[in-house]
């Protein structure tokens, strides 16, 4: 059997990051900088005040006091925006709003509430420093400094820092399109009635939300029976719109597996046994004309779930131009034995993460969820984690420390 490893390299191998293209601020949320930005321009462009206030000579109120205010005669009005080149001389003073651009010769912005707030002649009760309220130009961004790093996600504060140094759109890996597609005779969409031996289909809701989780464009493909032309078929046609394709259902042992017999003759699909549980036959490769990887997940729920998280996940992140990394991990004391595990193979069990602040070896718990079986997905909906039992452990008893593996929590 195929270690975990070895499957999520030979996976990754299969992928490049997407040719970058240029995408508008609100198009590119979410998606991966190609190339660094600099900065065509200071930020600020330009000393303004910080305040509503007024703009003064500091010197001018150098014995101002509650008792005994300043007074000074306001020649000018400048609102954010202004364009004017006003100028304050000494003992003179402009009214100023937040952002405004400061007047020639004024030093200092005095906060419209150390005043009587007046139009023609403005007292002011109290002294200022030099400096007060004013931003001077550049001094959160230098001309020509790099303000984003390739790779870099853009954010809503990512955005922001691009929007305020002027850039309309950017370099960006754009997000892989996935087209999934779910095999088997027995399904059935849901919201229709069922037939005696039919299921509703799940996996392909599933899969099309984790892959839109991860930061893709995801489309449905929905579901075709067992039928080795019509499989092969839409996988066909759903090149045309897929970076990466991923199917679910047909790829173990039995007759009807009728993805592995569809690819195993077209294309460099590999099928493997890996040593998991669940989720152990597993296979991928690339299919059609511009070699388009495709990913063959196992058909029960929990299998293709795991194997997502497991494979897909880290093949999504290297198109979009991330590291792969896998899941986030932390280690967490056991709050039930685990029984049995399959001797060599490498067991991951849906469990609830809690932090519970207990010292000891780590802070964490993790509570293995009752129903474990591939096909028993109920625990899915509110479980957290993976709890990873080694390939060598086939038990283990309560309290136990172990990896656990955090599951991305829905947007
Ligand atoms: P297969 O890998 O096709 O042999 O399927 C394994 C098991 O998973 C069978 O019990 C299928 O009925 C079930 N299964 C396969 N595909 C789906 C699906 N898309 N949604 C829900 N269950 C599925
Ligand atoms: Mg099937």
């Amino acid at each position: 059997m195929k270690s975990v490893e070895q499957h999520i390299r030979d996976v990754l191998d299969l992928v490049e990051p997407l040719e970058p293209i240029d995408l508008d601020l609100l198009r590119a949320h979410g998606a991966v900088l190609a190339e660094p930005v600099a900065s065509g321009v200071a930020l600020p462009p330009f000393d303004n005040s910080s305040m509503d206030g007024y703009a003064v000579t500091a010197d001018d109120l150098a014995g101002a006091s509650a008792e005994e205010p300043v007074r000074l005669p306001v020649v000018a009005d400048i609102p954010a925006g202004d364009v004017a080149a006003t100028a304050v001389r000494r003992g003179h003073c402009a009214r100023i709003m937040t952002g405004a651009p400061l007047p020639r010769g004024a030093d200092a912005v005095v906060p419209v509430e150390w005043t009587d707030g007046g139009l023609a002649t403005v007292a002011v009760d109290r002294p200022v420093r030099p400096g007060n309220a004013i931003r001077r130009a550049g001094e959160d961004v230098e001309k020509g400094v790099t303000v984003l790093q390739r790779g870099a996600r853009l954010g809503a504060g990512e955005l922001a820092v691009l929007a305020a140094v002027g850039r309309g759109s950017v370099p960006v890996h754009p997000r892989p399109r996935v087209v999934v597609l779910s095999t088997g005779a027995e399904l059935v969409e849901p919201g229709s009635p069922i037939g005696p031996g039919q299921i509703w289909e799940s996996n392909s809701y599933m899969l099309t939300a984790a892959a839109l989780d991860e930061g893709c464009s995801a489309f449905r493909r929905g579901f075709v029976g067992d039928d080795p032309a019509t499989v092969m078929e839409t996988i066909e046609d759903a090149l045309v719109e897929a970076d990466v394709v991923l199917t679910t259902g047909g790829v173990s042992m039995g007759a009807y597996d009728v993805v592995k017999e569809v690819l195993s003759r077209l294309g460099t699909v590999r099928f493997d046994k890996v040593a998991m549980q669940p989720g152990m036959p597993q296979g991928a490769g690339t299919v059609g004309d511009s070699a388009t990887p495709i990913l063959t997940l196992p058909g029960n729920p929990v299998s293709s779930y795991v194997s997502f998280q497991l494979f897909v996940r880290p093949v999504l992140r290297r198109l979009r131009g991330l590291s792969p990394d896998p899941l986030p991990a932390v280690h967490a004391r056991l709050t039930s034995p685990v029984p049995h595990s399959p001797k060599g193979r490498r067991s991951y069990l849906r469990s609830v993460l809690e932090y519970d602040g207990a010292g000891g070896p780590t802070p964490y718990t993790a509570r293995i969820a009752t129903r474990q079986g591939s096909h028993q997905l109920s625990a899915l909906a509110e479980t957290n984690a993976l709890a990873v039992v080694p390939e060598a452990v086939t038990e283990l008893a309560e309290g136990s420390v172990v990896e656990v593996l955090q599951l991305p929590a829905a947007p």
